[in-house]
Parts: structure tokens; C-alpha cells; sequence
């Protein structure tokens, strides 16, 4: 069983250890049998939807943005609207969340061309104003949610093959014990935890539905309480961290995603995530104060 993840732009955009979102989703591949590839997609180079099963663009500072976002918008924006209704599952972070809205206006500058997956749009009040930094710890709204509303257009796309046995090899895989660690308690956690640095502050249009609500940090604009948006399958948010080794559920949640578009209905075998979830719980422990939204402007 085989994934293929896109990766756009990873030599200009890992802030903050971005990167290590795909280090950790491959890794819980390896641990199930799954093997992850990951394409870089890079400046001059075509995004092909069909061949991916999901897309990761980290976060960059203004002056990287502005190198890759006329590439972006020019190169690659039909065919990722294509794979935001076609339901590709995708994730991108901070920089490239801005850059997944209508526009970006950077601290300095004329603004940068979004590539409208998402109805938002993002304004950075300028370099004198104070940035939205630190730890935050946000309720996940969507959690447990899969949007549906891609499926009709996809159907079509879903040969008879892809509904073959391959599917139960991931069902079925035994749960393994990485590191001599030991078994998978149930857990049903709706916290997600990360690390924000942005100036850019985000605003939601109608359109898009936050990923989550903070209960402690900034968020999408140090106002609204939002935190990121979601869209068919594809998800922005500002959390750094890296985040996905913090947040196993949600890094399971964009494997399942990924993996129900070629195999309906496949489950993914459960890990032991002990050391992940004492990550995520120190993290909540220390600043998952309910009501501790800070403003930074
Ligand atoms: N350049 C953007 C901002 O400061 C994004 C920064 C980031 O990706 N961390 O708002």
C-alpha cells in the first residue's frame, strides 16, 4: 500500500520545523506498512492532482511568500481548485494557509494574489505592530467531521480497482508496538496544540468554517477567537510546533482522508501515541487555560 504526498515549496517554506509534519505522517505510515512518498513540487513545476493523495505547504516570512506566490497563482491555482472539489486532502500552515485565502497584504509592499481555495483573506498591519507569537491550545470544532460535499464530483473518479482488497491490508495491519512501547488506550481528544509566529492577521468569509475555536494564543486575528479554516478536505491553520507530531489524532484524521479517496471506508490501525499525547497534554496542561485569548493588538 502506497500514499504519494506533494509537497509544495519545502525548500523556501519550513518555519518552525514544518517539515517535520511529514517526517511524522510517514512515520505512522512505516508503523502501519504504508509507504509515504513525498514529491517536492517546487518553483516552475505543475502540480498533478491525480497523482497525489495529499498536500502539504508549511509557512514562510513575507520575502519567501512573495519569491513562490506569483508561481503559485500563475503555475499551480487551477489545478489545486480542481483538488480542493475533487476532495484532496490537504494542510498547509501559516504562510501558506495566508496564501490558500483570496490575498495576502504583507507589512510592506503591494499584496500577494491567494489562490481563493479558501474565503478568507489576510492583512499584516505592519511591521511596527506586535506579532502573534507563542504557544496555543485551540478547540478542534471539526473534529470527528468529514465533508462530504466533494463526494458526488469524486465518485465518478473512483474506479473499481481502488475499491479492491488493498483497502483491508491497512484495516487489518496488527497494531504494532513501536519501541517496545505498549498498547493503544481509546482516546478521544478534540484539543489541538502548536506554535504560532505570525503578523499576518486572518479573516474569515462565509465560506469557510474555522478549524478551530482558542482557548489560549492568538489564532487567526487576535480578535474572533477563530483559529484557521477548513474547506472540503483541506485544512489551514497558523500552528506551528511542528504540529502534526503533537496532534496524532488530526495526523490520523489527514491519513484517513487520504486513504478513504483511494479505498472507501479503510480504517487505519491504531498506534501507541503514549509519548505523543504526554507532548499534547503538557502543552494543554501548561497554557489551556479556557478564556486565556490573548490580543496582541
Ligand atoms: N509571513 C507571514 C506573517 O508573518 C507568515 C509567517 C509564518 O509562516 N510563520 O504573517
Amino acid at each position: 500500500m502506497k500514499l504519494v504526498l506533494g509537497h509544495l515549496y519545502g525548500d523556501l517554506l519550513n518555519l518552525y520545523a514544518d517539515r517535520g509534519n511529514i517526517i511524522a505522517l510517514q512515520q505512522r505510515c512505516a508503523w502501519r506498512g504504508v509507504d509515504l512518498e513525498v514529491r517536492q513540487i517546487g518553483i516552475g513545476e505543475a502540480v498533478r492532482p491525480d497523482a497525489l493523495d495529499l498536500l502539504f505547504m508549511g509557512g514562510g516570512q513575507d520575502g519567501d511568500q512573495r519569491l513562490m506566490a506569483d508561481d503559485l497563482f500563475r503555475l499551480k491555482a487551477d489545478a489545486l481548485r480542481g483538488a480542493l472539489v475533487d476532495g484532496l486532502p490537504m494542510l498547509a500552515v501559516c504562510g501558506g494557509y495566508q496564501l490558500f485565502g483570496e490575498y495576502y497584504q504583507p507589512a510592506e509592499g503591494p499584496p500577494l494574489p491567494g489562490l481563493g481555495l479558501f474565503d478568507l483573506h489576510t492583512v499584516h498591519p505592519g511591521p511596527r505592530v506586535r506579532r502573534c507569537i507563542g504557544n496555543v491550545v485551540v478547540e478542534w470544532l471539526t473534529a470527528g467531521t468529514v465533508d462530504q460535499s466533494h463526494v458526488s464530483s469524486r465518485e465518478s473518479h473512483v474506479s473499481a480497482a481502488e475499491t479492491g482488497p488493498g483497502a483491508r491490508l491497512v484495516t487489518r495491519a496488527p497494531a504494532p508496538a513501536p519501541l517496545g512501547r505498549g498498547a493503544t488506550p481509546p482516546v478521544r481528544r478534540t484539543t489541538l496544540v502548536g506554535f504560532e509566529n505570525h503578523g499576518g492577521r486572518t479573516y474569515l468569509g462565509p465560506g469557510a468554517r474555522p478549524l478551530g475555536r482558542v482557548i489560549s494564543g492568538h489564532g487567526n486575528n487576535a480578535r474572533d477567537g477563530t483559529e484557521g479554516a477548513v474547506v472540503h478536505q483541506a485544512y489551514g491553520t497558523y500552528l506551528h510546533g511542528s504540529l502534526l507530531p503533537k496532534n496524532p489524532h488530526l495526523a490520523d484524521h489527514l491519513l484517513t482522508l487520504a486513504l478513504r479517496r483511494r479505498h472507501p471506508g479503510a480504517t487505519l490501525a491504531p498506534l501507541d501515541d503514549t509519548a505523543e499525547w504526554r507532548a499534547h497534554e503538557a502543552i494543554v496542561k501548561r497554557y489551556g487555560r479556557r478564556g486565556a485569548v490573548r490580543r496582541a493588538a
